[in-house]
């Protein structure tokens, strides 16, 4: 056991050897690895030193970080603070201005090529990126800067991974991704809005162990973690296939737990691990607590998502042979309310959506093509 590596920490914390290491199976198992990897992860915590993390919060709304100190198994919430050494986070951190940035230098300097930098937020373009400076540097700067000493870049959430709310049109400050700006470093995208926290544990502890960054879809995603649609895992996949959907909130197949995809359900278009991790120890994830996914992993999802109510087109239902709109009022009994009150529902969302979205991603052959493009295929 090294001092200074994460073992030792845990034991100086109390934590049972055997705690420590259902710590270490249930990590594998997240990452998809059989138990042969269990002992290499076991290795890797006991011997190696916490790496240091650099965070930084460019354009975002810190939902991200909310949900990265939340890892809801005690030893991965552990992690965030103790396998990793947390140098830099400007939302966590007690120090501000000059004594905080002298800290994120010092850390770069004492550990160029071996940090980890984990990015929350997208970066600007435009006016020179006056939209977001952080000690008067603007992000891209600061990002370029951070970038270039260290080992791996994680991109954390949704705007670091596709500008998310602030990359919607009109885009004003011409957020982008970071995987524009930084381009001599590994990039691992970690989408989500906000991610979940174990996939960013996941994905340290991967790195930890292997020294290399995990298996990437076609996308630059932890394989792990986002090769599967919500909708392959989802709690209400049988009544999609049943051909049983909610038509509004407050009907009888609400109540039931019937499919949301009537409803704006875009779980059939999203690649995340929400319905298989789920969230707070797995206790739930959205679509089981009744709201539909909005797929807010994937990219250019605010405007092809919206308006969030209004449905998926054209989402093809082999298991009842049809196309779902046509489908699930009947089971009701109230199909003729039903259809009003679904048309109803669709043109207030779209009215909405036409005046927020110009774009017009309301009209159903502008919506097929923003699902084809949505519905990137992952690996
Ligand atoms: S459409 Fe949504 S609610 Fe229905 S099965 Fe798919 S993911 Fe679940
Ligand atoms: S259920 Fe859908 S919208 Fe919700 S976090 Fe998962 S991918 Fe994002």
């Amino acid at each position: 056991m090294k001092k200074g590596s994460y073992y030792d920490w845990a034991r100086q914390k109390g934590i049972s050897r055997r705690d420590f290491l259902r710590f270490c199976a249930m990590t594998a198992a997240m990452l998809g690895l059989d138990a042969t990897a269990v002992p290499r992860i076991v290795e890797a915590l006991e011997n190696k030193s916490r790496p240091p993390v650099i965070y930084l919060n460019l354009q975002e709304c810190t939902c991200c970080g909310e949900s990265f100190i939340r890892s809801a198994h005690p030893l991965f919430s552990d992690l965030i603070f103790n396998m990793i050494s947390l140098d830099y986070m400007e939302t966590l951190q007690a120090a501000a201005g000059t004594q905080a940035e002298s800290v994120r230098l010092k850390t770069m300097q004492e550990h160029y090529g071996e940090y980890i930098l984990v990015v929350e937020g997208s970066a600007t373009l435009a006016e020179g990126g006056i939209y977001c400076t952080i000690g008067g540097m603007t992000a891209n700067e600061l990002l370029k800067e951070c970038a270039d000493g260290a080992a791996a870049v994680i991109a954390y959430g949704s705007c670091a991974t596709n500008a998310c709310v602030q990359g919607a049109h009109p885009n004003p400050t011409q957020a982008v991704p970071i995987r524009r700006i930084v381009k001599n470093k590994p990039v691992i995208d970690v989408p989500g809005c906000p991610p979940i926290a174990e996939v960013i544990t996941g994905t340290i502890v991967h790195y930890l162990t292997f020294g290399k960054i995990p298996e990437l879809t076609s996308l630059g995603r932890p394989k792990a973690f986002y090769s599967k649609r919500v909708h392959d895992g989802c709690t209400r996949r049988a009544f999609f296939d049943a051909g049983q959907f909610v038509e509004r909130f407050d009907d009888e197949g609400a109540r039931k737990g019937w499919c949301l995809y009537k409803v704006g359900c875009k779980g059939p278009v999203a690649y995340n691990a929400c319905a298989v991790t789920e969230w707070n120890d797995g206790v739930s994830f959205p679509v089981k607590s009744g709201h539909p996914c909005m797929a807010c992993s994937e990219n250019n999802w605010y405007d092809s998502s919206t308006p969030f109510y209004a449905h998926l087109a054209e989402i093809p239902n082999e298991a009842i042979g049809g196309n779902p709109d046509h489908i699930g009022l009947a089971a009701l009994g109230v199909a003729g309310l039903g259809v009003v009150a679904h048309g109803g529902i669709t043109a207030a969302a779209g009215g909405r959506g036409k005046k927020n979205h110009p774009a017009g991603s309301t009209d159903a052959k502008q919506r097929r093509q923003v699902t084809k493009k949505t519905n990137d295929k992952e690996d």
